[in-house]
């Protein structure tokens, strides 16, 4: 052990099937208190060893889904051998469709236009929820959204403003989110969701290779992924 495997050993992981993980959040309504999941992958997790807010976020969230190839081999590595992948995207969806009967969602981030869309796609996917409320990821005034997202009634709130502006947001005004016992980072799924931009094709899902096909349909990704590479394996490395 060392610390950057204590680090990582110390977060709250949870480690299961796409089904269980949906269940487990479902659950999380009943709880009395707001939940901060992330979906982890190796560009927070190398932020996190340069950034001593991002490292306490870390520390201090709820849940720990290992999203991304990245993570699940680091966990590995340390000794959680049951390690699935879980795409965060997949996830969202999964525990939408076992939340109970009007169970309110909030949606906040993405471009002009986007939210709604995506909320447009998800209620008459699923039947059984409120859409509460949206609000794109530009240009907000924090306090008023809180206050907009309270009045909602909102318990799901989900936050698409990419890592780690979302888990920072999350975690920043998580103790005002009064009615809120759920609240996630999605990243970019707004835009697959408001059917903006496709998801890559199943082979490159199922070979873990969704980051290789992101950056050849959007190659001004490749130079974000390089640097987050080049953080990510010393402390691939390192950890033990
Ligand atoms: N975004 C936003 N506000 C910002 C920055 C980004 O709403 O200030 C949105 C952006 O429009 C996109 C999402 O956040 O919908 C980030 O997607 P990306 O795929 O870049 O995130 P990742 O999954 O790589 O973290």
């Amino acid at each position: 052990m060392n610390e950057t495997g204590n680090f990582i050993r110390g977060l709250r992981w949870h480690i299961g099937d796409l089904d269980g993980t949906a269940d487990r959040i479902a659950n999380l309504l009943n709880d009395n208190k707001i939940n901060h999941i992330i979906t982890t992958n190796m560009e927070i997790l190398s932020m996190a060893f340069k950034n001593k807010e991002l490292r306490e976020l870390c520390t201090n969230a709820d849940m720990h889904i290992p999203d991304g190839i990245g993570a699940v081999r680091l966990l590995k590595k340390l000794g959680f051998s049951k390690t699935q992948r879980i795409p965060g995207i997949e996830l969202c969806l999964e525990a939408l469709k076992k939340m109970p009967e009007g169970t309110k969602i909030y949606l906040f981030g993405a471009r002009e236009g986007v939210a709604i869309k995506a909320l447009e796609k998800l209620s008459a996917r699923f039947l059984q929820l409120t859409f509460a409320g949206w609000h794109e990821g530009f240009g907000y005034e924090g306090n008023k959204l809180v206050e907009e997202i309270n009045n909602s009634g909102a318990q799901v709130l989900l936050v698409a403003l990419g890592v780690p502006k979302q888990e920072l947001w999350i975690a920043k005004n998580k103790c005002n989110l009064n009615n809120i016992r759920v609240a996630i980072g999605v990243g970019g799924s707004f835009d697959v969701w408001a059917g903006d931009v496709n998801r890559a094709p199943r082979f490159f899902q199922k070979t873990n290779l969704e980051w290789a096909w992101r950056i050849l349909s959007q190659p001004a990704r490749l130079p974000k992924f390089l640097k987050t590479l080049a953080g990510f394996l010393p402390i691939y490395l390192r950890a033990k």
